[in-house]
Order: C-alpha cells, then sequence, then structure tokens
C-alpha cells in the first residue's frame, strides 16, 4: 500500500446524500478516484452496471467473500449485501491517486480495523427532520423500506463521533468540494 496517496472513507447515516456527493466528486473532482462497489441489491433504473455498482448474484458475491476479494462487505438495512473489492483500491492507492469509498457504518468500522491511516469522514444532514424528508422525497423506497432505513439511520447519526471529520451536508457542491480538499490535504496532518 503506497504511503504516498490517501484512502478516504465517507460514510453517514442513509438519504443523508453520500451517492449525490460521490456523484458531484466524479463529476467535478477526476483526480479523485471513486471505488465501484459489488451489491446483491437489484439496479435503480438510472443506474449502470460498472458505473454505479457491480449488481451480482448472490452466489457471485458469496464467491467474492469466499475469495477474500473484498475489503469490507455488509449487510445493509438487512436486505442486500454490498461490498468494496480490494484490487481496485489497491491499485488507485499504488499509483498515487486519492481514492474514496462511499460506504456504510459497517464497512467504515472495518476498514477502520484494516486500514487506520485512512481519512473517516461522517456526511451528516443539517437536521433530523431533513433527513426524513429526503428519505421521503426520494420516492425509490416503499414505506415500509423506508421504515427500515430509518431505524438504521437513528443508529448511524449517533456514531459521528466516531469518525475524523464531519461534513454537514447543506449543499452538496459545498459538502464535496470541502471533502475533496481534505482528501488532498497530507497525511500527516490528521488528527490523533
Ligand atoms: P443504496 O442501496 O441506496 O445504493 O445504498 C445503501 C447503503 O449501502 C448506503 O448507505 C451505501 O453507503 C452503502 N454501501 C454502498 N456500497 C457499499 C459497500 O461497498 N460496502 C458497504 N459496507 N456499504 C456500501
Amino acid at each position: 500500500m503506497s504511503s504516498t496517496s490517501r484512502l478516504t472513507v465517507l460514510a453517514g447515516p442513509t438519504a443523508v446524500g453520500k451517492g449525490t456527493v460521490a456523484a458531484w466528486v466524479r463529476e467535478h473532482h477526476p483526480d479523485v478516484w471513486l471505488s465501484v462497489s459489488a451489491t446483491t441489491r437489484k439496479p435503480r433504473p438510472t443506474e449502470v452496471d460498472g458505473r454505479h455498482y457491480h449488481f451480482v448474484s448472490n452466489e457471485e458475491f458469496g464467491r467474492m467473500v469466499d475469495h477474500d476479494e473484498f475489503l469490507e462487505w455488509a449487510t445493509v438495512h438487512g436486505r442486500a449485501q454490498y461490498g468494496t473489492p480490494r484490487g481496485p483500491v489497491e491499485a488507485a492507492l499504488a499509483q498515487g491517486r486519492p481514492a474514496l469509498l462511499e460506504i456504510d457504518l459497517q464497512g467504515a468500522r472495518q476498514v477502520r480495523q484494516t486500514m487506520p491511516e485512512a481519512l473517516f469522514v461522517f456526511l451528516a444532514p443539517p437536521s433530523w427532520d431533513e433527513l426524513v424528508r429526503r428519505l421521503v422525497g426520494r420516492g425509490t423506497e416503499s414505506a415500509e423500506e423506508r421504515e427500515v432505513r430509518l431505524t438504521t439511520a437513528r443508529a448511524e447519526l449517533a456514531a459521528a463521533e466516531e469518525f475524523d471529520v464531519t461534513i454537514v451536508n447543506d449543499d452538496v457542491r459545498r459538502a464535496a468540494d470541502e471533502l475533496v480538499s481534505l482528501m488532498r490535504t497530507p497525511p500527516q496532518t490528521k488528527r490523533d
């Protein structure tokens, strides 16, 4: 693993806008390498295989777990499995590229065990009410699915203190720019 480049883990409660912030970074900061996770969940209509996720079967996901191909993996919201393929992350860091993982809290905790030198960033909503509004507004989940996600989100919000930095997602562009500028800060300035 290269010590000159930095891995950054972006986590936060469901519907806080992690995906939107990551999409902004992808669009506007091409020097940042974004990990593409594998997942067993079905694609949403706008999602492209290989770009937003690698959409895989349960069998394929299990095979990847068995072959230790994930840097971390988790079952999210008790439904689908998500994992970060290890090889591409290591290749990006070896090339000296700032690398970003947008993953859930369970995954962030796993990465902290194996790569404690990474920068851990918590994306927070401006308020709880705003988080609920965003989750309802997205309209991609059923009422039952939303309840599951809100339960997860309550626990996730309490985890902010485990992270090195909290960024409030009050505005996607501002939050993404703050994230990228943190990613470009030399590792030795990381808070202990
Ligand atoms: P969604 O289904 O809305 O795309 O994502 C659901 C949750 O899975 C989000 O909190 C997202 O951050 C998380 N997630 C996406 N990819 C990964 C991954 O590779 N590992 C883990 N642990 N969580 C992930």
